[in-house]
C-alpha cells in the first residue's frame, strides 16, 4: 500500500507534494482555483497520513460539501488505502458526521440517542401551529409572516450559532434602545441586514416562536437541519472526549463553510490543532446560505501557525476555456488577482453563440452533443457532456430537446421536470378534469392545498366509492349536494371547495378554455402559489416550474411543439437534403400525420406532458451513460470534457432574483471551470417568460468581456473542428487514446446521413417558420471537421 501511494505522490507537482506532506501539527490552508488539484491534495493527504504518518484511519475527520462529493473522495480512497481503511474514516457532510456523533454522544448533549431528524415539510407543519397565537398581534401591525419564512429566519440564526435565549436577549436590548437609536442603526445596517429581524415586534414574535420551536422539538425528541450543526457543536465544545478520538480534520470546499460549522470544525480539532482545508475564495457561491468567506481570516485567528500553500497549475481545462473562464472572473474589480497555469495545450475557443429562441438553443445543444459523439468516434460518451443551468425551471426545454434526439439524459439535483412535485399536483388536477375516474389523481389532490381533509376521510371516501362504485370524485360531489347523508357536516364542508373548484374548470374546459388559461385558472382558483410559499422553503423555484408548464402548455397550443415543430423538422430536413441529399423520406412524414379526433386541447395538452416523461429505462440507469444535466450549485468540484450552459442571458446570469451579483458571477466561473476539453456558452435573445415570449440580452458578465479589448477574443461563434488538432488535444487533456479512424468514418458518416444540425443551414431549415426570426447565421458548404 505504503509503495502504491509513494509511486502516485511522483505524480504531483512541487506545491501539490509540498502540500500532502506538509507536517501534519501544522495547520494549512490549501487555496488555489479551479482544477488545480485541491480536492486530488486532500485525497492523497489522508493516504499519506494513514500510510506514512500512521494516523489510525478513524482518528481522520474528512469533510466534504455533499455527500455525492464523499462518495467519490472514498473511491478514490479506496484504491490508495484499501476498503477496510477507507471504511474507518470519518467522512461526510457536516450535517453527517455530526448526526453520526450525535447518536454516540447524544446524552451530552441533553437528548436521546434514537432522536428524529425533522424535515422542512415537518418544521413547518409545527411553525403553522405556533404562528396561531400571534396571529392578531400580527395582524394589528400590518404584518403577515409564513410558515417558510419563519423557517428561514430561524436557520439564519442558527447558522450564526444563535440559540432562543440568544434571540430573546438580542431582542429584549434592542428594543430598550430609544426609537431614534434604532432607526439610526437600522440605516446604518441597511435593509437586508438579519440583525433587523431582531427587533420591534417581529423581532420578538420570532424569537418567542424560535423559543417554543426549541421546545417543541425537544419534547418530540427531534432536531431539524440546523440543529445537527448546533448541537454538534454543543457536543464537541462542551465534551472534550467527543474530539479526543480526533487528530486531524481535511475540509474540502471551505470558501462554503458557514459560521456555525466554522465553529464545528474549530471544536472538533481543538485536542489536536491538527487541521488541513482546501478553498477558492472565487468560488463562494453559498453567501445566500450564510456562507462566510471570513472563516479563512477566523482559522489563522484560531490556529495561530496556520500556513498558505498556493498552487497554480490548473490540470482540468484546456488552455482556451481557461483563458476565458479567467476573463469573466476578471471583470470583478474587488478580486485579488491570482496565478493559475495552465497544464494543457490551446484547444478550441469555447464557442459563444445566439438563437432566436430557447427551442431552437436547446435543438442546438442536442444536436451539437450529437456531432461531437460522432466526429470523436466514440471517445466521447453520453456521460462526458453536462448542461449546466442557473434555473431548474429551464431543463424542461433541454430534456425535451435531448429526448427529441433519443439522447439518454439524467438530472442531477432534482427531480425530472415532470416528476417534480408542483408539476405533477397541477398535471393531477388536469386529469381529474379529463378524466373523473382517474384515483391516482383524486388522492394527490384532494387535500392540496391543504383542506384538512386527513388520511382517514381520504380511506373513508375510496371506500365508499368501491362500494357503490363510482368514481371517489362523484362519490365526493354526491356527499356535497347531500345526497349521501350519513357523512358528518364538517367533511362536508371541507370537500365543498374543491368539488366546486373542479366543477368550474371542467366547464371552462368544456367551453373550450386553453390548457394555458386553465391551469392559471386552476392555480388562482386554488391558491397554489400560496400553498408554495406557506409549505415550501424553495417556493419560487418551484412556482417557476408552474410558470414553465404554462409555457409548455403555450407551446403545444401554439403547435410548436406538434405542428410548427414538426414544419421546423421538415424545413431542417429540406435544407438537409438540399446539402446533404437524402432526408428521413417522406413516409416517415405520412405517418406521424395526426387524426384529430377526439382531441381536445387539454387532453393534447396531457399527452404531451405524459409522453415527456416517457424516459427512463432499467437498462438505461444500469449503464450510467447518460448526458447529465444539473444547477450550476450542484455541479461544484465536479468536470466533465464537455460542458453546455444555455441562456447565458441577463436576468439569469446574474438572476433576477439576486442581490449579490459578484456571487452570480463567481457562479458562471464555477460554471466554465468545469469544463475539461470544450465549453459552450449559448443564449436566445428571445424567451418564454411567464407564458409570453420576451426578448432578452447577453449576460453583462459576457458583454464586459467582450466589450474589454484584451479579452474580447476569448469566445468564437466557430464550432470546434473535431478531425483535426482540436481532437487531439482533447484527447491529450482527457488522458484518453485516439479514436480508431475507420469508426470515426464510420460515425461521421452515420451521423451526416441521419444528423439535422439546427446551426448548419440556420437559415434555410428555419426561414420559413412562423416566429423564428432570421438571425443572420450563414450556411456553411459543408459540416466542420467533414472533408471536402
Ligand atoms: P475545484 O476547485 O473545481 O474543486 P480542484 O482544485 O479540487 O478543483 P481536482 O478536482 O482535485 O481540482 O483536480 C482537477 C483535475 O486535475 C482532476 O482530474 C485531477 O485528477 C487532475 N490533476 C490534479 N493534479 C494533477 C497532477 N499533478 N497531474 C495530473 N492531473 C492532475
Ligand atoms: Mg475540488
Amino acid at each position: 500500500m505504503a509503495d502504491n501511494i509513494n509511486e502516485l505522490l511522483k505524480e504531483l507537482n512541487p506545491a501539490q507534494l509540498q502540500a500532502v506532506q506538509h507536517p501534519p501539527q501544522i495547520p494549512l490552508q490549501i487555496l488555489a482555483g479551479p482544477g488545480s488539484g485541491k480536492t486530488k491534495v486532500l485525497t492523497m493527504r489522508i493516504a499519506h497520513l494513514i500510510t506514512n504518518c500512521y494516523h489510525p484511519p478513524w482518528s481522520i475527520c474528512a469533510v466534504t460539501f455533499t455527500n455525492k462529493a464523499a462518495n467519490e473522495m472514498r473511491e478514490r480512497l479506496v484504491k490508495l488505502v484499501g476498503k477496510d481503511n477507507t471504511a474507518q474514516i470519518r467522512m461526510g457532510t457536516f450535517h453527517a458526521l455530526c448526526c453520526n456523533f450525535l447518536r454516540r454522544y447524544a446524552r451530552y448533549v441533553g437528548i436521546e440517542g434514537n432522536f428524529t431528524v425533522c424535515d422542512a415539510d415537518e418544521s413547518k407543519k409545527i411553525f403553522a401551529k405556533l404562528l396561531k397565537p400571534h396571529q392578531e398581534r400580527l395582524k394589528g401591525r400590518n404584518l403577515t409572516l409564513k410558515e417558510a419564512t419563519v423557517l428561514s429566519m430561524i436557520s439564519k440564526l442558527k447558522a450564526k450559532g444563535m440559540t432562543a435565549d440568544d434571540a430573546l436577549a438580542k431582542v429584549a436590548e434592542a428594543n430598550a434602545r430609544p426609537a431614534e437609536e434604532r432607526i439610526r442603526r437600522r440605516m446604518e445596517r441597511g435593509a437586508n441586514d438579519n440583525a433587523n429581524l431582531l427587533e420591534g415586534d417581529l423581532g420578538e414574535i420570532i424569537a418567542a416562536i424560535y423559543k417554543e420551536y426549541e421546545k417543541t422539538l425537544r419534547e418530540a425528541n427531534s432536531l431539524d437541519f440546523d440543529d445537527l450543526l448546533v448541537f454538534g457543536v454543543r457536543m464537541f465544545a462542551g465534551h472534550k472526549k467527543a474530539s479526543a478520538w480526533c487528530r486531524h480534520v481535511l475540509v474540502d470546499e471551505y470558501q462554503d463553510t458557514n459560521t456555525t460549522q466554522y465553529e464545528l470544525m474549530r471544536h472538533i480539532a481543538q485536542a489536536s490543532k491538527c487541521v488541513t482545508i482546501v478553498g477558492d475564495p472565487d468560488q463562494s457561491i453559498y453567501g445566500w446560505r450564510s456562507a462566510e468567506i471570513t472563516n479563512l481570516a477566523n482559522m489563522q485567528r484560531d490556529f495561530p501557525n496556520t500556513q498558505q500553500i498556493y498552487l497554480e497549475t490548473n490540470y482540468r481545462s484546456t488552455a482556451s476555456i481557461l483563458a476565458a473562464s479567467m476573463a469573466i472572473i476578471s471583470q470583478d474589480k474587488n478580486r485579488i488577482q491570482k496565478t493559475l497555469n495552465t497544464s494543457h495545450p490551446k484547444g478550441p475557443l469555447p464557442v459563444l453563440r445566439a438563437f432566436p429562441m430557447e427551442q431552437v438553443e436547446a435543438g442546438f445543444i442536442a444536436a451539437e452533443i450529437k456531432r461531437i459523439i460522432a466526429f470523436t468516434g466514440g471517445m466521447l460518451t453520453w456521460s462526458d457532456f453536462v448542461v449546466l443551468l442557473r434555473y431548474n425551471a429551464h431543463s424542461r426545454v433541454i430534456e425535451a430537446a435531448l429526448q427529441k434526439e433519443g439522447i439518454p439524459n439524467r438530472v442531477l439535483a432534482g427531480h425530472k421536470f415532470f416528476e417534480r412535485m408542483e408539476v405533477k399536483d397541477v398535471l393531477a388536477y388536469l386529469q381529474l378534469i379529463d378524466n373523473p375516474a382517474f384515483v391516482p389523481a383524486f388522492t394527490r389532490v384532494v387535500n392540496v392545498p391543504s383542506r384538512t381533509v386527513g388520511e382517514k376521510t381520504v380511506a373513508e371516501l375510496l371506500h365508499r366509492a368501491s362500494q357503490l362504485k363510482l368514481p371517489p370524485l362523484t362519490v365526493v360531489e354526491r356527499i356535497v349536494e347531500g345526497k349521501i347523508p350519513d357523512i358528518k357536516p364538517p367533511v362536508k364542508r371541507k370537500l365543498s371547495s374543491f368539488v366546486d373548484t373542479l366543477r368550474d374548470l371542467r366547464r371552462y374546459a368544456h367551453e373550450g378554455m386553453s390548457p394555458t388559461k386553465l391551469i392559471t385558472a386552476l392555480v388562482d382558483l386554488v391558491g397554489y402559489q400560496e400553498h408554495l410559499r406557506k409549505t415550501q422553503p424553495d417556493h419560487e423555484s418551484r412556482w417557476e416550474n408552474v410558470q414553465e408548464l404554462i409555457n409548455f402548455a403555450s407551446e403545444v397550443e401554439n403547435g410548436m411543439d406538434a405542428k410548427a415543430g414538426r414544419r421546423m423538422e421538415d424545413a431542417a430536413e429540406r435544407a438537409h437534403e438540399e446539402l446533404w441529399g437524402d432526408g428521413l423520406g417522406e413516409w416517415d412524414r405520412d405517418q406521424v400525420e395526426e387524426d384529430g379526433e377526439g382531441d381536445t386541447p387539454l387532453r393534447h395538452f396531457l399527452q404531451a406532458s405524459m409522453l415527456s416523461t416517457d424516459t427512463e429505462t432499467p437498462e438505461d440507469e444500469k449503464s450510467k451513460d447518460k448526458v447529465t444535466i444539473s444547477t450550476c450549485h450542484a455541479a461544484k468540484g465536479l468536470e466533465w470534457a464537455v460542458v453546455m450552459i444555455p441562456a447565458v442571458e441577463d436576468g439569469v446570469f446574474p438572476s433576477a432574483r439576486s442581490e449579490d451579483t459578484e456571487e452570480e458571477r463567481r457562479l458562471l466561473y464555477v460554471a466554465c471551470t468545469r469544463a475539461q476539453g470544450l465549453l459552450y456558452l449559448t443564449h436566445a435573445t428571445s424567451r418564454m417568460i411567464a407564458g409570453e415570449q420576451k426578448p432578452t440580452d447577453l449576460s453583462p458578465f459576457i458583454a464586459e468581456v467582450r466589450g474589454d479589448h484584451q479579452t474580447r477574443g476569448v469566445f468564437s461563434e466557430e464550432l470546434p473542428s473535431l478531425p483535426g488538432q482540436d481532437r487531439t488535444t482533447i484527447c491529450k487533456v482527457l488522458g484518453r487514446p485516439p479514436p480508431d479512424e475507420t469508426e470515426v468514418k464510420r460515425r461521421v458518416a452515420e451521423f451526416t446521413q441521419t444528423g439535422r444540425h439546427p446551426v448548419w443551414g440556420m437559415n434555410a431549415p428555419f426561414r420559413d417558420v412562423p416566429g423564428v426570426p432570421h438571425n443572420g447565421y450563414a450556411v456553411p458548404a459543408r459540416y466542420p471537421g467533414q472533408q471536402a
